[in-house]
């Protein structure tokens, strides 16, 4: 196989200097995407890499957005390879977003290009072209790249459930009720943990939970309550029958008052 690989890329490198010579900038791309992928059979992800970082960029400038976003999408697969789905989802997501011809015209305006230009035409024409099989992978691996993430994190949710117990809180909600451990909940800071990181036992607890509750009053009392009056119809008619309410029992008062005398 590494012969083959040999080969491949010789002829790879020979076509590459015939584009160069000629400028053709697409087959300078075609080329480096396809010694890219003899790189990666061979193991060495580092040129790989470099050789779509350059096949990404001399799209960029030639405003060449197919290619742009192939390399963009084959950067992603090989980060994702390479355990790293944080930075494949990223690249993923925004090959995507190349296909697709998002947020490419800003790009286009920035970088100046002139859409008289042959090339301009084609890429950057009024009809904006949507590359929809290619944005269509690119949305799937991205899909694929997101829930890699998730599973290394859930490996580490599991490894931190050792010593944390909110991180065992999280792992047992999930596999109850499927409620996301990436999800932030309040609860969650309620509960005594001894861990590095929470560091709270049941008493500090039970403070933080007092803190808390002084705090939702002091905001009722302070903001909300003119705010909510009269905010719907039942809570109008609760205010009135309380007033009313109130109106007999002063009514009351005053009747009692006036046989009993002042008492204020
Ligand atoms: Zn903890």
């Amino acid at each position: 196989m590494m012969n083959n690989l040999n080969n491949a890329q010789q002829n790879l490198q020979r076509a590459f200097k015939i584009h160069h010579a000629s400028q053709n900038i697409e087959g300078l791309c075609d080329v480096r995407m396809h010694l890219a992928a003899v790189m990666q059979r061979a193991g060495e992800y580092e040129a790989a890499a470099k050789l779509l970082t350059e096949m990404g960029a001399s799209a960029m400038e030639h405003g060449l957005r197919r290619q742009l976003g192939r390399a963009l999408h084959l950067l992603g697969e090989l980060h994702l390879r390479r355990e790293r789905p944080e930075l494949g989802t990223q690249h993923l997501y925004e090959a995507f977003l190349c296909f697709m011809g998002f947020r490419f015209e800003t790009v286009h305006k920035e970088m100046n290009f002139q859409k008289d230009t042959k090339k301009g035409c084609v890429i950057f024409g009024d009809t904006k072209e949507i590359f929809e099989e290619e944005a269509e992978q690119s949305r799937l691996m991205t899909a694929v790249s997101a829930g890699q993430e998730l599973m290394a994190s859930y490996f580490s949710l599991l490894k931190e459930a050792s010593i944390c117990s909110v991180a065992k809180m999280k792992t047992i909600e999930w596999k109850l009720a499927h409620s996301g451990w990436w999800v932030k909940r309040p609860h969650h800071d309620f509960l005594p943990c001894l861990c590095p990181i929470h560091n709270r036992s049941p008493l500090d607890v039970l403070w933080l939970q007092v803190g808390a509750q002084e705090q939702a009053e002091a905001e009722k009392t302070a903001g909300e309550e003119p705010l909510d009056r009269a905010s719907s119809v039942t809570d109008m008619r609760l205010r009135h029958s309380s007033y009313r309410e109130m109106n007999l029992k002063t009514a009351m008062s005053r009747t009692d008052t006036s046989r009993t005398g002042a008492q204020y």
